[in-house]
C-alpha cells in the first residue's frame, strides 16, 4: 500500500523562506497576506514599500523586494531624509509580496493594530550590493529607491559586530539631490 502522499497540515506547504512569518500569524482572524512566495516576474522593478504600523509601538516597517518575498525591517523612528541621522532598523522576518499592498487592521495576536501605507515604489540595488545576497551577509546594502516619498541613494548597514545579534542595522540617506532636513 502506497503511503499517505497529501498531509494533513497545510502547514506543509509553507516556504522555507516564509515560515518564521507564518508561525507568528494566525490567519484564521489576521486580515494579513498568507505566506506565499510569488513567482519570479519580468517587470520594471523591484518593489519596495514602507508602512507606518501603529502597534503598541509606532514604528514605520520598511520592505525591500528580494526573490519572490519582502526583506523587512522595523524602524521605530522611521526613515530620515537627513543623512546625519542614521536610524535603527530591526530586521524583522520575511514577508510575502503580497504584504507590500496590504493596509489594514490587525486584530489581536502578533503585529495587532493600524497598519497603512505610507509609501512604495521601486527600489536598486547600488554598486557592489548588486549581489543581495552577499551584500546581506556582509551587512551593508547599498541601493536607490524610487517612491513617492523617498528617492535617491541609500544604505542599511549591519551593527553590533560579532557579538551582536545580527538583527541590528542602521538606515541611512546617503548625501544626494533628494536629501535633506526633512525628518
Ligand atoms: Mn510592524
Amino acid at each position: 500500500m502506497p503511503a499517505r502522499k497529501r498531509s494533513k497540515s497545510s502547514s506543509s506547504s509553507t516556504p522555507a523562506a516564509l515560515a518564521d512569518y507564518r508561525a507568528k500569524r494566525n490567519f484564521k482572524t489576521s486580515p494579513e497576506p498568507g505566506p506565499r512566495v510569488a513567482r519570479a516576474r519580468k517587470k520594471k522593478g523591484l518593489t519596495f514599500c514602507v508602512q507606518k504600523h501603529l502597534a503598541s509601538h509606532l514604528h514605520y516597517d520598511f520592505r525591500l523586494e528580494h526573490e519572490g518575498v519582502l526583506l523587512s525591517w522595523a524602524v521605530p523612528k522611521g526613515p530620515s531624509l537627513n543623512p546625519k541621522d542614521k536610524r535603527l532598523a530591526m530586521q524583522v522576518e520575511d514577508h510575502p509580496l503580497d504584504y507590500g499592498e496590504f493596509e489594514g487592521v490587525i486584530p489581536e495576536g502578533y503585529g495587532a493594530g493600524i497598519v497603512l501605507l505610507w509609501d512604495r515604489g521601486t527600489w536598486d540595488p547600488e554598486g557592489q550590493s548588486a549581489n543581495v545576497e552577499q551584500a546581506m551577509r556582509k551587512g551593508e546594502l547599498k541601493f536607490r529607491l524610487d517612491g513617492v516619498k523617498l528617492k535617491g541613494s541609500w544604505v542599511l548597514v549591519r551593527t553590533g559586530g560579532a557579538g551582536g545579534d545580527g538583527r541590528s542595522w542602521l538606515l541611512i540617506k546617503h548625501r544626494d539631490e533628494w536629501a535633506g532636513d526633512v525628518d
